[in-house]
């Protein structure tokens, strides 16, 4: 049966979004955790995801579970501990604007600061805090108003902990730059909002020594709803922070 009005009287009940039409969304850090729960999330059929990581079967896992939802999907494979990988991400993303930037790509090394290496100083700067900030310097001024950059920082964003020293640095300075970057991009009605999880069951602390209550943590995707909540009000409203405690305390 032909759809009222339209030329061919052929219904098409799939997704015919001119490629024009298709929102932009861009999530480094897609392959696992709570960036594959956030993608999972905004999987839409007038959403194209720009899923991003460096494990190549991962990141082929939640394409998959994304196009089963009716989500389009793109694979993005770059290190984003160097310029050289930022580089890269940026330009295979292309010119066209995107609507919403999702800083989640991390890492944590946990470990008495005096045996934190330079090499891993530079992984953890350099995944947290470097390419977050130089993918806001890129996209922000070509992001459309009302839409949306959200950074993945962590309790340990505004709260010390012993041997989180690497870790908390990252998310603190990420705390900084995008909270003083809010400001720059209010004329322009380009959002930014901060999510601040605490202990969240991904694979993250697989690299994590200790015994951690892996049950006891929330799950990658009540981030991944608390994010689809904020970046879902209207244009004009941005929820700035969000933070998501687990209600019997900090574990
Ligand atoms: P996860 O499961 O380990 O996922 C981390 C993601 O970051 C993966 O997709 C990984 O890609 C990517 N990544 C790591 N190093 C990278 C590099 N050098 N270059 C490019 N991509 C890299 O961890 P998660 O818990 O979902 O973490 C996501 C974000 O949430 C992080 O920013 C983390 O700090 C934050 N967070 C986590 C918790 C928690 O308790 N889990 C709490 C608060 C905040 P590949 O695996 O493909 O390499």
């Amino acid at each position: 049966m032909g759809k009222p009005g339209s030329q061919t009287g052929v219904w098409e009940p799939e997704c015919k979004i001119a490629p024009q039409e298709m929102k932009r969304y861009l999530i480094p850090g897609a392959s696992r955790g709570i960036g594959r729960a956030i993608a999972m999330k905004l999987a839409a059929p007038d959403v194209m995801l720009l899923l991003h990581g460096r494990d190549t079967v991962a990141l082929a896992e939640t394409c998959r579970a994304v196009e089963k939802s009716g989500g389009k999907t793109a694979k993005l494979i770059h290190d984003l501990a160097n310029f050289r990988g930022i580089d890269d991400l940026v330009a295979e993303v292309g010119h066209k604007p995107i609507d919403l930037l999702v800083n989640n790509a991390g890492v944590a090394v946990v470990k008495p600061f005096a045996e934190i290496t330079r090499q891993e100083w530079e992984q953890t700067i350099g995944v947290n805090v470097t390419a977050p900030f130089f993918l806001i310097q890129h996209f922000a001024p070509r992001m459309p108003p009302g839409s949306s950059i959200v950074n993945i920082l962590s309790i340990a964003a505004k709260t010390a902990y012993p041997n989180w020293s690497a870790y908390c640095g990252s998310k603190f300075a990420l705390e900084g730059l995008s909270t003083a970057i809010r400001e720059e991009l209010r004329s322009r009605k380009v959002r930014m909002l901060n999510i601040y999880p605490a202990a969240t069951d991904t694979d993250i602390w697989n690299g994590v020594s200790g015994e951690w209550p892996r049950e006891q943590m929330m799950s990658a995707v009540d981030v991944a709803e608390a994010v689809t909540f904020a970046i879902n009000q209207p244009p004009a409203v941005i929820i700035e922070n969000i933070t998501l405690s687990n209600t019997t305390g900090t574990l």
